[in-house]
């Protein structure tokens, strides 16, 4: 099935879970009050975002240089570094270290570019035995679900069906309250930190001058996936970048503030290879450095910004199509409004320009994030690359010949409301979905309304609906 077509299927599925919708609002109302009551440890939130802003687009406009002098400052330090042009290569590198090590055992913290390249599919395709310690996300994994959203991946689940999912996988009691439910399962995850073989997690940010890695979280499980195994894999998109490891006072409570609205997440860790006078730490440090898809966005000039982006969510719990539809229904792993920028730039405007078709435009991502990135542009400046590459729908295009050709008729445009409304029907209800309903045209057109009023009479030359005066407008 075409990726527009499977998209269109699950948002008729996800437009029927008003369960789903009622929590994912409620979920989002909470984060974004929480949200502003942490906008207050800011003297000046605007100075804030705009330097955050001027950073990313600074790194945006030098990432082969900071590439480069990361890769030599993780170098300097004893760590390893492979590069991923793409999902595959990524997967083939990390294969490899699991057979040198002759790994079986791996724990894996939170990671966005991990569901991206679909690594626990691919270990799992492989028989290892991946474990997943962030708690959201072994939720989602255990219903055999996508995670929901950037940050809260279980945010859609009721808690009495986590409740009962749990007890049949844990034997947790079933009417157990959520702190006990956390406690239970990181009790059943715990020994697993010191077993595992290899850990792996991901990058929040790496910082080109020192050649190290920085990650914030709540639970605490990437400090101890970085830490137990004798090897570290840190898989990494080559947008992480941040130029100096100082650059950190600015963006951990940035990225605290926007992704769950706190001061400063209760882990922040910045990590490397450990050095000879460290007794902790794993043996192996490697990094990953994926570009899939990436190299394409940055190449997008008018919306290379889009790469700027820190993975808060902050704009997902603002956008109305992101609240009524959920995550799992983009079929990406990148979704939300970010997500409908970033997924078509990546993956090709050909199979993925229906995602930025699928928005209202209200703008309401553009004034909430935290760098500032120009989503509702970006989304128009989508639309018109795959107009412009002749990607255009050939139903949507017949649909604006006609219309064309109706509207360009005083004929047409006169004739009765029971012939214009069967028209619009067979033209539109398609596109305008069954879930809405289709608006009506009223009785008497414009034309037919000023005959009654004025007769013949031609309008006033000072009247500004003319043609010209449209055009001065
Ligand atoms: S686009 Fe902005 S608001 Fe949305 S996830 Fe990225 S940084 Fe956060």
């Amino acid at each position: 099935m075409r990726q527009v077509e499977e998209f269109e299927k699950s948002v008729k599925i996800s437009l029927r879970e008003s369960e789903m919708q009622k929590r994912t609002a409620l979920v989002s109302q909470k984060q974004l009050s929480s949200i502003e009551l942490a906008f207050k440890q800011f003297e000046n939130l605007e100075l804030a975002r705009n330097r955050a802003a001027y950073l990313k687009w600074k790194v945006n406009e030098n990432l082969d240089k900071y590439l480069i002098d990361f890769e030599s400052a993780l170098v300097r330090k004893g760590g390893k570094i492979l590069w991923a042009d793409d999902a595959a290569t990524a997967l083939k590198e990390i294969e490899q270290i699991l057979k040198r090590k002759n790994a079986k055992k791996i724990i894996k913290s939170k990671s966005l570019i991990a569901e991206e390249i679909e690594l626990n599919k691919f270990l799992k395709s492989k028989s290892y035995q991946i474990i997943e310690s962030d708690i959201g996300d072994y939720i989602v994994d255990q219903f055999g679900e996508k995670s929901f959203h950037p940050q809260f991946s279980a945010m859609h689940k009721s808690v009495g069906e986590v409740n009962e999912m749990l007890n049949k996988k844990i034997s947790s009691s079933l009417d157990i309250q959520i702190d006990e439910l956390n406690m239970d399962l990181r009790m059943n995850l715990r020994d697993n930190f010191f077993l595992a073989d290899v850990g792996i997690s991901e990058a929040n940010f790496l910082i080109a001058e020192s050649g190290n890695v920085c990650i914030t979280e709540n639970e605490g499980n990437a400090s101890l996936c970085s830490t137990f195994a004798k090897t570290h894999i840190v898989i990494a998109g080559i947008d992480s970048i941040l130029p100096l490891l100082n650059d950190i006072d600015l963006f951990f409570p940035l990225l605290a503030t926007y992704q769950s609205g706190q001061k400063i997440a209760t882990y922040n860790s910045i990590i490397g290879p450990k050095t000879p006078d460290e007794d902790d730490g794993p043996d192996e440090f490697i990094v990953v450095l994926i570009d899939n898809g990436r190299s394409n966005i940055l190449a997008a000039q008018d919306q290379r910004s889009a790469l700027s982006c820190i993975q808060c969510g902050a704009c997902h719990h603002v956008c109305p199509v992101f609240k009524n539809i959920g995550g799992p229904a983009y079929n990406t792993a990148h979704t939300g409004p970010i997500g409908k920028v970033t997924e078509p730039l990546a993956k090709g405007l050909k199979d993925f320009q229906h995602l930025s078709f699928a928005s209202t435009n209200c703008g309401k991502c553009k004034d909430i994030c935290p760098v500032k990135i120009d989503i509702p542009n970006h989304l128009n400046q989508n639309k018109r690359d795959a107009i412009q590459l002749g990607l255009g729908n050939t139903g949507d295009k017949l649909t604006w010949f006609a219309w064309k050709q109706a509207m360009s008729s005083r004929k047409n445009l006169n004739s009765s409301e029971k012939f214009k409304n069967f028209t619009f029907k067979k033209l539109l209800k398609s596109t305008w979905g069954d879930e809405r309903e289709f608006p009506k045209v009223v009785v008497k057109s414009f034309n037919q309304l000023w005959r009654e009023k004025f007769g013949e009479q031609k309008p006033d030359k000072q009247v500004p609906f003319t043609n010209k005066s449209f055009k001065t407008y």
